[in-house]
């Protein structure tokens, strides 16, 4: 596929080559919309075997961003940027400072902050070249580490899955299995410890589960136990495709519900399996946006107590996400691509209006010269 096939295959709007040969930067930012406002997205690094994959997986990420912040409600467009090179070794100053000029050049388009291979650090080298940035670390007045309030989100969304399939969102006595006890799987099981859920938890890093085991009420269960222990609620927060043929076979729960990016392998065949299922699946993208809230807060001046408030706005979301599927009769992860185009479309058309500010910088008459 051309360059122009893969970027015109979901309407993306932009993709930006950068280059600056003696830091050694090799990026591509790709703004997906704009239509709801400024494209923001995390920037990635990765060491991509091959040109073709980091361009790929720039365009679905820059995409999903799109999705995800429509859903949240926010006045926001989707855009992401990957840095190809090897996160652990090719990492300088100048480097990170080299993207943020290109980022700055894009003026407002793109707005950036920190993805997998990227810390707290590396994005304070962005931020010298650039005000287009976010998710900066507290003692500069960002809003620091976003994985508590997307943790709150994720449990406030198994709560609305929860009165879906019970007819109350009460987890006291609910078996649910926490897979992954990283950062945001951590706080999530305090949340559902301390409302005295029948927790069982798990993580690859037998370091994580012995920390967990302090603050949270929990059986710890092996990584492999997860799929066929019986639980009312399985809630992923580790990595992605979890849910796939193998996993859904297995699964005996009632709600699939966790933090984790990309958990149905393949959205189609998944999604839909998993509806045949019965088998309340909630859109990961839609549950953990708490984390997208949390640095979108930033650009208005940071609140932790307005970034959980908004976050709290999941709850009703994800109701409204259930209730267009069953209407539908479609899986919810289609229900929330729905719920997401419909609010694009409703919204970007207002801009059809004259407001008399619009920041229109071009000139609004035609000299002929003949
Ligand atoms: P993290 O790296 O801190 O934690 C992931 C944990 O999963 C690690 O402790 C790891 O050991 C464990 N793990 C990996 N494979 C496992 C397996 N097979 N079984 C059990 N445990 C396993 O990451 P995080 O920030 O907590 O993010 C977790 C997930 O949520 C990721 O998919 C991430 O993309 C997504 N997410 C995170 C945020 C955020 O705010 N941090 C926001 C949105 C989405």
């Amino acid at each position: 596929m051309s360059i122009f096939e893969a970027i015109a295959q979901h309407e993306h709007e932009q993709v930006v080559f950068c280059q600056d040969k003696e830091s050694g930067l090799k990026a591509i930012i790709a703004i997906h919309s704009t239509e709801l406002g400024p494209s923001l997205g995390g920037v990635r690094m990765w060491h991509y075997q091959k040109e073709e994959d980091a361009l790929r997986d720039v365009l679905r990420l820059a995409r999903g961003m799109t999705y995800k912040a429509s859903v949240a409600g926010l006045n926001l467009g989707g855009g992401k940027a990957v840095i190809i090179g090897n996160p652990c070794a090719e990492k300088s100053e100048v480097l990170f400072r080299s993207f943020g000029r290109f980022v700055e050049g894009l003026a407002g388009r793109y707005i950036t902050a920190e993805d997998v291979g990227i810390t707290v650090k590396d994005i304070e080298h962005v931020r010298l070249e650039t005000k287009y940035v976010c998710g900066i670390s507290e003692s500069l007045g960002g809003s620091g580490d976003p994985s508590p309030v997307t943790a709150y989100g994720v449990y406030v969304g198994i709560k609305a899955c929860a009165h879906e399939v019970w007819g109350n969102d009460s987890l006291q006595g609910k078996r649910i299995v926490v897979q992954g006890l990283g950062k945001v799987g951590l706080h999530l099981a305090e949340h559902l410890s301390n409302e005295e859920a029948e927790l069982f938890i798990t993580d690859i890093n037998p370091e994580k589960v012995t920390a967990a085991l302090k603050t949270v009420k929990a059986t710890a269960i092996k990584p492999e136990e997860v799929f066929t222990l019986k639980a009312d609620i399985f809630s992923p927060n580790a990595l992605g495709a979890v849910i796939c043929d193998e996993s859904i076979n297995k699964l005996q729960c009632a709600i699939i519900a966790g933090g984790a990016n990309n958990q149905l392998e393949s959205e189609q065949i998944h999604g839909e399996l998993l509806k045949q299922k019965g088998i309340l699946y909630a859109p990961d993208y839609v549950i953990n946006a708490g984390g997208l809230i949390n640095v979108a807060n930033e650009l208005e001046g940071y609140s932790r107590d307005r970034a959980l408030k908004q976050a709290d706005g999941i709850y009703e979301v994800l109701k409204k996400i259930i209730k267009t599927s069953k209407e539908a009769d479609i899986p919810t992860h289609e229900a929330s691509n729905k719920l997401a185009e419909e609010r694009i479309r409703s919204i970007s058309r207002l801009s059809r209006y004259y407001t008399g500010h619009s920041g229109y910088a071009g000139k609004f008459s035609f000299l002929y010269n003949k």
